[in-house]
């Protein structure tokens, strides 16, 4: 496989510092909307469906875009309930050249669990250090919103040794020849993939998981992104 993303450049191994700003160009930004399980491909099962969750959030994180003449928002499946590979997404999303992905997942665990955590574009990767900076505006608004950050401020990595999944903590700079998640391994831009919450937790599920709480998150990863593209957000859909 010739990942996008094997490509491996020197400055994309540091972390970066507090004044790194991505270099975004001019407006209109395309931006990739990824709801990450639909179709027969339901995702976990808590006290919600994981698929539902990624839907009703990934369509009012289109609302937010669509109404915003800052942004070309697209998405990475025909409708949110149709069954796509992490692979056909990724192309789908790279033939729409897009500024910027989010790939929109829900948590579950066996034992108590809740909080929010996001995983960038690994180090030594080319869109690394613009992944880290987006994942970091998701994960301050989620706090304020109320979420408690999992890991090192909310943002980790994931890569897969052997077919296993293994995580690394963010201040774990190594480069790594193991991939991470495809979406994200084959991404041709900054992407990121949020797991919201846990629905298998009750309080998760009020907060960032129900109806309220997808419309609630929505809005904290559209700010995200005006926070990313330096843009000023909508204050309501009317506008
Ligand atoms: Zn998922």
């Amino acid at each position: 496989m010739n990942a996008q993303n094997a490509i491996r450049e020197a400055s994309a191994t540091e972390e970066p510092g507090e004044d790194f700003r991505p270099d975004v160009g001019e407006p209109p930004y395309t931006v990739a909307v990824d709801a990450g399980h639909g179709g027969d491909d339901p995702g976990a099962t808590g006290l919600i469906v994981e698929k539902d969750m990624t839907a009703a959030t990934a369509e009012a994180l289109m609302a937010w875009l669509q109404a915003d003449s800052n942004y070309i928002p697209v998405t990475t499946r025909d409708s949110y309930d149709v069954t796509a590979t992490p692979m056909e997404r990724a192309e789908r999303s790279n033939r729409q050249h897009p500024d910027l992905l989010l790939s929109i997942h829900g948590n579950s665990a066996a034992t108590e669990a809740s909080g929010f955590e996001c995983y960038p574009i690994t180090p030594g990767r080319t869109w690394h250090r613009e992944s880290v900076y987006f994942a970091r505006q998701l994960a301050a608004g989620m706090e304020n919103a109320g979420s408690s950050l999992r890991g090192q401020r909310g943002i980790r990595y994931i890569y897969y040794e052997n077919g296993v999944k293994v995580l690394a903590e963010a201040n774990d700079l190594r480069v790594r020849e193991e991939e991470t998640f495809t979406l994200l391994e084959e991404s041709n831009c900054p992407a990121v993939l949020a797991e919201q919450c846990f629905i298998t937790s009750a309080e998760d599920v009020d907060l960032f998981g129900d109806e309220d709480g997808c419309q609630r998150t929505a809005r904290v990863y559209y700010e995200a992104i005006c926070a990313y593209f330096g843009t000023q957000p909508l204050t309501s859909l009317g506008e």
